[in-house]
């Protein structure tokens, strides 16, 4: 960072590729194949505008003075109520309700981390959460998921002051963690006392098969009453209704619950009560259900077109899984001179953004990858973008 202010250290370890690749959405021209964003057509604009309009005139309190730090008492039970079932008992001391996932992230560093605490993190890792917890100084022991071998939960978390995967779909890679994964991670989660984050933006959004248990269900099922065990799920409106009212909530044991409302007090008091009463309204009246059916329709499309246009164009340059839903395509470089920060630059020349694999990796080192969003482009666009790509990526082999 270019500055003679005293700004803080952690400031100078950002990382430059992520500042780019967000800022390309405002260029002209530019196909975005770098972001995580919604569409935005099938968001339910007239009926939300209909329930903030009534929250403040009907519910003024509630919408327009503060909140309690831990939310609106009906929306912590309507959450709970959601997550219920035969084995998960929940109320709302196992419910916070947080600005965004993102602000849970950031809290649980704020109650979890001391200077160089340790995460056990899924790699690659979600780039918000590295950023979250970069002030905090954070050492890294990774973990590879992908592959046949018999993933080692145990090691992995034991003596980590916190574990940290997003089991369906992850952001960047577009994995699914599979079932004997998930139990094992529960295993070691409840045999080693660390807690596990299990954060889920993208669970709704299975395009090929019905969803696998979450990590909560799994822990829960151990154990009898409201749940108090080490895994602390995550949730979000933004992939499943409309990001810009910044709700998330946080479903841990009643003490996690606690110690993050501490965190939270000290950082924004509380969330929007209008947006509470919003996501409130939205979850009584299914809402989410009901844009659920023709978000899925639309994204299931992009994800065939992106995948037959990557097929069609990038076969040679690049190797992928295709993903069972969320929104992102992990792609591998073949040829081990691609370096994708410097595919970005090139990238962006022949009009197309894709994210490089260094932003999520906490020391920058992977640089053989790409992470391509299929959620937010007409296919027109995808095909184009994944066209503009190939010439760059053989644009730039040719330099090397
Ligand atoms: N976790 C993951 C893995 C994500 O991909 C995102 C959104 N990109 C978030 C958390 C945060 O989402 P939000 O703050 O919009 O709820």
């Amino acid at each position: 960072m270019i500055s003679k202010r005293p700004f803080a250290k952690w400031l100078g370890d950002t990382n430059e590729v992520t500042r780019i690749f967000l800022a390309a959405g405002e260029i002209p021209d530019m196909i975005n194949l770098a972001g995580g964003l919604p569409e935005p057509s099938v968001w339910p604009a007239d009926i939300i505008a209909d329930m903030a309009y009534k929250a403040v005139l009907e519910n003024t309190e509630e919408a327009l003075a503060y909140s309690p730090i831990e939310g609106l008492p009906r929306l912590r039970d309507v959450i709970a109520e959601r997550y219920n079932n035969n084995e998960t008992k929940l109320t709302r001391d196992n419910v916070l309700v947080t600005t965004g996932g993102m602000q849970a992230l950031d809290l649980l560093g704020k109650i979890m981390l001391d200077e160089g605490g340790l995460i056990a993190g899924q790699f690659p890792t979600y780039l918000g959460a590295l950023d979250a917890w970069r002030p905090r100084k954070p050492s890294y022991r990774p973990m590879h998921l992908e592959g046949n071998k018999k993933f080692d939960a145990h090691a992995a978390l034991e003596g980590a002051k916190f574990g940290y995967i997003v089991p369906n779909f992850s952001n960047p890679s577009g994995f699914l963690v599979p079932l004997e994964t998930r139990k094992s991670f529960v295993d070691a989660a409840h045999a080693t006392g660390t807690l596990l984050i299990e954060d889920d933006p993208y669970g709704t959004l299975y395009l090929d098969g019905p969803p696998l248990p979450r990590l909560l269900d799994l822990s829960a099922k151990r154990q009898i009453g409201p749940y108090d065990g080490p895994i602390v799920y995550l949730g979000t409106l933004s992939k499943m209704l409309v990001p810009g009212l910044r709700i998330g909530w946080v479903i841990g044991a009643p003490d996690v619950i606690t110690a993050l409302t501490l965190a939270k007090q000290g950082s924004d008091i509380c969330t929007s009560g209008l947006c509470q009463k919003i996501a409130q309204e939205a979850f009584s009246q299914g809402l989410i259900e009901d844009i659920l059916a023709p978000t899925l329709s639309i994204y299931k499309t992009r994800r065939d077109v992106l995948c037959d246009a990557m097929e069609a164009n990038l076969s040679e340059l690049f190797q992928w899984t295709k993903p069972q839903g969320g929104m992102f395509v992990w792609a591998q470089a073949i040829d081990p001179r691609i370096d994708t920060n410097l595919l970005l630059h090139t990238a962006m020349d022949c009009g197309v953004c894709v994210s490089p694999s260094s932003a999520f990796d906490p020391s920058g080192a992977n640089k053989n990858s790409i992470r391509i969003n299929f959620t937010l482009n007409e296919p027109d666009k995808l095909n184009v973008g994944i066209k503009r790509l190939a010439t760059a990526t053989r644009r730039l082999l040719a330099e090397s």
